[in-house]
């Protein structure tokens, strides 16, 4: 007998099953090319949310596409059981932006930063001559945002994150970003690292000046501390360098990535130098998917394409020239909008109230974009996004800004 086949939309099949924590907008997408998206009624739409800094190449590149298809039909998963070709690629091109020292991979964000928050406390144990459980600190930054697991969870000092979920992983303390001061305040012996991203973009694009950057890598070089960066959302090309790191002239001794890495493939990798990367031994840290050749082949395609289509000269000379017909913004809209921020292809746009309903305004008139704190929404367009994006971007925000 032939099953009935009842169509539901996707909309009421979301309302029947799927878990309620996400308030989504009433659209459903359906296809992608480049920085453009479908949605279920053939509605066209500029993607400058890029699945939250994931789709660095935009939606379906035609090298990504090819490359992770000829890998599906080759070899998907073994398990870190087993050596494959791509991971150890990969692992070889991330240590070349990075430095020298050795890659682990996993799935997510929050996964990467785990293998930092873990690497933190093995190097504690280290500093205190081996004992377990005397020197394990991190100083994270107010505002921060690494993950919804419990490490991450309890560096992220956010109420609207932490609430029902306590008690946390202990040990995390909290300074003013950009304030050397009040991080060099908490310092003592029990702390064992620094964490913070590069650009915070969760809680309303807030970059770290160059000076403290480099004042953070002199702070942990003179109390034996390991600097570890969340460059989840800031890395692989998004600030116009490989790594938001690099344009602060320093190196740090971790660095969690995921987001843009894959492409759109889950993806999650930590680097950690040379130094500190015997920190970690067989059997000490691990995970089923990690660096499946399907995931890799999907990273090497987006660094391929980074690379050969000089993404990261396009994104820093775009940026910047976008940047500054962003900030107009300011001028042409005084009770509207503060400011605009960012560097390379993450920008954020700060209004003087909530930007809910200007992103709201702005999916009606065909462009997507993420919200972030502090009354600001965020621009994350592709890496391959042309002028003519960018500006058709900037021309939907002023006509939206001029009638709200
Ligand atoms: C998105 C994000 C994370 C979490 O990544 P997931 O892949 O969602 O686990 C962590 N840190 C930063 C800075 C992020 O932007």
């Amino acid at each position: 007998m032939e099953p009935t086949i009842v169509r539901t939309s996707a909309a009421e099949l979301y309302d029947a099953y799927v878990l309620k924590n996400y308030g989504r907008p009433a659209i459903t997408l359906v296809r992608g090319r480049g920085a453009q998206v479908w949605d279920d009624q053939g509605k066209a739409y500029l993607d400058f949310t890029s699945g939250i800094a994931v789709n660095a190449l935009g939606h379906c590149h035609p090298y990504w596409v090819a490359a992770v298809q000829r890998q599906a039909g080759e070899l998907i998963h073994v398990s870190n059981l087993f050596r494959n070709p791509n991971q150890a690629d990969l692992a070889r091109r991330l240590v070349g932006y990075a430095g020298p020292g050795r890659v682990f991979f996993c799935n997510s964000g929050a996964e990467a930063n785990e293998g930092l928050i873990k690497l933190a406390r093995l190097h504690g144990q280290k500093k205190a001559g081996g004992e377990e459980g005397k020197c394990f600190k991190i100083i994270c930054a107010k505002n921060a945002f690494h993950g919804r697991t419990y490490g991450g969870m309890s560096a992220t000092p956010q109420e609207k994150i932490q609430k029902g979920f306590r008690p946390l992983v202990p040990g995390f303390a909290f300074g003013e970003l950009n304030d050397l001061k009040s991080f060099a305040d908490q310092v003592d012996d029990t702390t064992a690292a620094i964490f913070v991203e590069p650009i915070q973009g969760e809680s309303g694009v807030n970059a770290c000046t160059t000076e403290f950057l480099l004042g953070l890598r002199d702070l942990c070089n003179r109390n034996n501390l390991l600097l570890l960066l969340d460059e989840v959302q800031c890395g692989v090309g998004r600030t116009g360098t490989f790594y938001a790191f690099e344009q602060a002239g320093i190196r740090p001794d971790g660095v969690a990535m995921a987001k843009g890495l894959g492409g759109g493939m889950p993806i999650g990798a930590v680097w950690i130098s040379e130094q500190s990367a015997d920190l970690f031994h067989p059997g000490s840290h691990g995970t089923t998917f990690g660096g499946t050749p399907l995931a890799c082949a999907a990273a090497l395609a987006v660094l391929d394409v980074i690379e050969k289509e000089g993404l990261l000269g396009h994104v820093r000379s775009e940026g910047e020239r976008w940047l500054s017909e962003l900030q107009k913004l300011a001028t042409q809209f005084p009770g509207k909008v503060v400011g605009a921020r960012g560097r390379g292809f993450m920008v954020g746009v700060q209004l003087t109230s909530d930007p809910t309903p200007v992103v709201a305004a702005l999916r009606e008139e065909g462009l997507l974009v993420p919200g972030s704190g502090g009354n600001v929404f965020r621009l994350l367009p592709p890496l391959t996004a042309t002028r003519a994006e960018l500006d058709r971007a900037t021309d939907i925000i002023r006509a939206v800004l001029a009638r709200s």
